[in-house]
C-alpha cells in the first residue's frame, strides 16, 4: 500500500503565536508535498488560547497530545506575568519530555562562520536541574536568593543513555559528556559518575569529559571536534544556542522534547513579534523539526529527503527569506523547497 491508502497517522498541531501560523502553514505546505501519510489535529496553547478558551494550555491540547503522542509545535507567547513562567517548560514537566535534542549543522549561505564543519547534536537534560524552579525564593529583605538544583542518578542515567543510544543508531562516533563538577561537586558530579557508568556500556563509541566552561570555547573554536554533547538542563540551554550561533543562527536551528509517551517537536526561536504578520520569517527551523519528527516516526528516507531539499534550496539561493540575505518570503521559501522534495 501507498502512503496516500494506508491509514494515515494523526500528529497534533500547535499553530502557535506571533509567526507561528505562518511557519506552520509553510511546514505543512512541505509535509504534505511529501505525503508521507500524516494527517493533523489542531489544538490551541499560547495566547490564541487565552483568547478563546481563557487558559494557555487548555485540557483539549493536553489530550490531544497524550492521544497522538506526537506535536508539532510553532512557538509560544508566554504572557509576562500570567500562570506558568512558561507554557514550554510547563508542557515539558506535564509529558516528561526529559531529552532535548538540538541538531546544529552548517548550512549553505548562511551568515555562520563555519559553513562547512558543524555536524553536532545537544543532548540536554530537560526536567531537572535549576530551570526547574525548586526552592526558589528571595529573603523578605531582598538581599538573598535562593534556588534548589536537583539531579538525580534516574535523570541523569536516561539521558546520558538517550545520547549513547543516539550515537548507537545514527552511525555517530563520539558523546562529549558536559559539566562542571569540579566546582558543583553534588549536582554536576553526581551526573559525571552515572555518565562514566552509562559509557562504559558502550565501548565502541568513543567518550570524552569536557568541563563547561572550556567547552564554550573549544566550540567557537574548533566546533569539528565535537559529534553529541550531553549535559545537564542549564547548561544544555545556553550550549544549543551557542551551537545555533555556529550554523547561522535561530533560523535554521530545529529541537525536540522526547519522553517515553509523547514527543514535541518545535523550532528553537520563539514568536517573532517584531516580524509577525510580514510573512517573511524563515520556515527553516519548523522544518527542521519536522525532519526530526519523520527520523522519530520511523521515517529517516522522508526526514534525509527533506534535509536535502532544504539544503538544495539554501544553494540555488532561491526565495530564501530576508533573515537569510533573500528577498523571498516564507511561502516562496517553503515553495521552493517543496519543488525539491
Ligand atoms: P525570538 O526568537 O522570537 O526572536 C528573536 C529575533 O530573531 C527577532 O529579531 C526575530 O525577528 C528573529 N527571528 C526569530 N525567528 C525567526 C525566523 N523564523 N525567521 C526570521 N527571524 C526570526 O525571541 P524573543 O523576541 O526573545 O521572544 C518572543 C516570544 O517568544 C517571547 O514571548 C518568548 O517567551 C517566546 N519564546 C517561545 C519559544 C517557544 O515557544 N519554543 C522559544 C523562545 C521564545
Amino acid at each position: 500500500m501507498t502512503p496516500t491508502n494506508a491509514a494515515k497517522q494523526t500528529i497534533t498541531v500547535i499553530r502557535g503565536d506571533g509567526i507561528g501560523p505562518e511557519i506552520m502553514d509553510a511546514a505543512l505546505y512541505v509535509l504534505d508535498a511529501m505525503d508521507v501519510g500524516l494527517q493533523y489535529e489542531e489544538a490551541d496553547a499560547g495566547m490564541v488560547a487565552l483568547e478563546k478558551h481563557g487558559e494557555l494550555l487548555p485540557a483539549a491540547t493536553m489530550d490531544s497530545i497524550r492521544r497522538n503522542r506526537i506535536a508539532l509545535k510553532s512557538p509560544l507567547t508566554t504572557p509576562v506575568g500570567e500562570g506558568f513562567s512558561s507554557i514550554n517548560v510547563e508542557l515539558r514537566k506535564r509529558f516528561d519530555l526529559y531529552a532535548n535534542v538540538r541538531p546544529a549543522k552548517s548550512f549553505p549561505n548562511t551568515k555562520s562562520r563555519f559553513p562547512e564543519d558543524v555536524d553536532l547534536i545537544t543532548v540536554r537534560e530537560n526536567t531537572e536541574g535549576a530551570y526547574i524552579g525548586e526552592g526558589q525564593m528571595t529573603s523578605e529583605d531582598g538581599q538573598i536568593a535562593t534556588l534548589t538544583q536537583k539531579v538525580t542518578r534516574k535523570g541523569s542515567e536516561r539521558i546520558v543513555r538517550y545520547a549513547f543510544d543516539l550515537a548507537r543508531s545514527t552511525g555517530r562516533k563520539k558523546v562529549t559528556v558536559v559539566h562542571k563538577a569540579n566546582i558543583l561537586k553534588s549536582t554536576s558530579g553526581l551526573f559525571l559518575k552515572v555518565a562514566r557508568e552509562v559509557a562504559a556500556q558502550y565501548p565502541e563509541i568513543e567518550c570524552n569529559e569536557m568541563i563547561v566552561d572550556n567547552t564554550c570555547m573549544q566550540l567557537v573554536m574548533r566546533p569539528e571536534q565535537f559529534d553529541i554533547i550531553v549535559t545537564t538542563n542549564l547548561f544544555g540551554d545556553i550550549i544549543s544556542d551557542l551551537c545555533a550561533g555556529l550554523v547561522g543562527g535561530l533560523g535554521l536551528a530545529p529541537g525536540a522534547n522526547i519522553g517515553a509517551d509523547a514527543a514535541i517537536f518545535e523550532a528553537v526561536h520563539g514568536s517573532a513579534p517584531d516580524i509577525a504578520g510580514k510573512g517573511i520569517a524563515n520556515p527553516c527551523a519548523l522544518l527542521l523539526a519536522v525532519g526530526q519528527m519523520l527520523d522519530h516516526l520511523g521515517k529517516p528516507a522522508d526526514a534525509t529527503r527533506l534535509r536535502a531539499a532544504i539544503v538544495a534550496t539554501l544553494e540555488a539561493k532561491d526565495a530564501l527569506t530576508p533573515d537569510l540575505g533573500g528577498q523571498g518570503n516564507t511561502m516562496s521559501f517553503a515553495k521552493a523547497i517543496a519543488s525539491r522534495v
